[in-house]
């Protein structure tokens, strides 16, 4: 098992030691981009220290309105119970996204879902590698529905 290396850069050298791959990164950059670069949402958080015990009292507050800038707050304690004099929040804001950063959430256009599409037919004919997850299938996955569509996955492929 190697943690930390881009499977996309020496990708000859996994090919020969697995009879199958699983391939979880950007279906574009398997592809090397040359269909186009398919577009993502970017995001950027603020993490703040705040000397409270508690904050907002859930691990996870949206916000939908036009005027609060950012889109979701984080109180980590709240994930584990945390029983900490402080508190720990951080706030989710909208941004663009630029090919080098990471890639958080597709953008579900025309243009991008053709892009996609072509890309999907280009992996189809790629021979005992498994494209899956949010960004090999360009979706928008929750954790639960990407672990169902894993298990579908195996349950196909072990038949
Ligand atoms: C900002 C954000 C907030 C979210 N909040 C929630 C939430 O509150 N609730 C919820 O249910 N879901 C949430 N999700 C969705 C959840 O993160 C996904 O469902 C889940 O991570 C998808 O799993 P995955 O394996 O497809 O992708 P990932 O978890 O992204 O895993 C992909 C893996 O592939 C690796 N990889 C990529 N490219 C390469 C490469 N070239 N070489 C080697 N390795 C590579 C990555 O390092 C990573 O380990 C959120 C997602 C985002 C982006």
């Amino acid at each position: 098992m190697r943690t930390g290396v881009d499977y996309n850069e020496s990708r000859a050298a996994y090919e020969g030691i697995a009879h199958k791959v699983v391939y979880t990164g950007p279906v574009d950059a398997y592809f090397d981009y040359k269909l186009g670069q398919l577009e993502y949402r970017g995001l950027r958080f603020e993490t703040e220290r705040l000397e409270e015990v508690n904050h907002q009292g859930v691990a996870v507050m949206n916000y939908t309105e036009r005027e609060v800038p950012y889109t979701r707050v984080i109180e980590h304690k709240h994930f584990e119970f945390g029983t900490q004099p402080v508190t720990y929040v951080t706030k989710e804001y909208p941004a663009d996204w630029q090919p080098d950063e990471e890639a958080y959430y597709p953008v579900n256009n025309e243009r991008n879902q053709n892009l996609y599409q072509q890309y999907a037919e280009l992996a189809s004919q790629e021979e005992n590698v498994i494209f899956g997850g949010r960004l090999a299938e360009y979706k928008y996955y929750d954790m639960d529905d990407v672990i169902k569509s894993a298990l579908e996955c195996a349950n196909r492929e072990l038949k």
